[in-house]
């Protein structure tokens, strides 16, 4: 409770010393103005046809020949570069909660683009204490902003995180993928079984975190899980 107050009296001096400005073209207001998120280019390819990374070979990329995850198809709305990253990264760190809705219109762009479907978002949860801390879960607005664009239900609740895994940077990729398997598990209540769902994340970089909850809910009896995030990293 402490940390949280200490953070929100940070975040409040933060925004008075600094007040949010778009970090593509310096207007105040916003770290993203409407008119830049309109030129951002959508990530729209070549890529991987399995797990979106850019790829210009053959359709699937090494990782997905060798093995595949079950997490399938997985698809951006840009390539995590740029001004994105900036933005991002003020989404996560610097309380720019409101770069979401203006997003939103691009998210149902490339989620048109790309052809994805699905019965119901479920954005990938954080721990606990880093929501209560950052006072949002950066996934969840960006599901229920999308599901308010495409006409489809977000359910914030559908997973639960009972490990916190978000301090993995030191690890190898396999040592990530032990971290995060186990991590998840289906919210109460929650019943998934012969569902098509889709997984909603900011980012993209090994897909672990995706998997794990991939994993999780095929085991509940998912039909399928396919993910839609903010950004790829490759
Ligand atoms: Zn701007
Ligand atoms: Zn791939």
């Amino acid at each position: 409770m402490l940390k949280r107050t200490a953070w929100q009296v940070y975040r409040w001096l933060a925004d008075l010393l600094m007040p949010p400005c778009c970090l593509h073209c310096g207007r105040l207001g916003s770290w993203l103005c409407a008119d830049c998120a309109l030129e951002l280019p959508l990530f729209t390819g070549p890529l991987c046809a399995r797990c979106g990374r850019a790829w210009k070979g053959s359709a699937l990329c090494p990782v997905c020949r060798e093995t595949p995850l079950q997490t399938n198809p997985i698809r951006a709305v840009f390539l995590f570069d740029g001004p994105l990253r900036d933005v991002i990264h003020a989404l996560k760190y610097r309380g720019g909660a409101e770069v979401v809705e203006t997003l939103a219109p691009r998210m149902r762009e490339a989620w048109v683009f790309h052809g994805m479907t699905g019965e119901v978002l479920i954005p990938v949860p954080l721990h606990a204490g880093r929501e209560a801390k950052r006072g949002y879960n950066q996934a969840a607005l960006l599901a229920a902003s999308l599901g308010r664009e495409i006409g489809l239900p977000a359910d914030e609740g559908a997973l639960q995180r009972v490990r916190d895994t978000a301090s993995q940077t030191k690890l190898n990729r396999q040592e990530r993928r032990a971290n995060v398997s186990q991590a998840f598990m289906v919210g109460t209540g929650r019943n998934f079984h012969g569902k098509h769902v889709v997984l909603v994340d900011d980012v993209a970089t090994t897909g672990a975190t995706l998997e794990a909850c991939a994993l999780t809910l095929l085991q509940g009896g998912a039909k399928s899980v396919s993910a839609f995030t903010l950004a790829r990293a490759s």
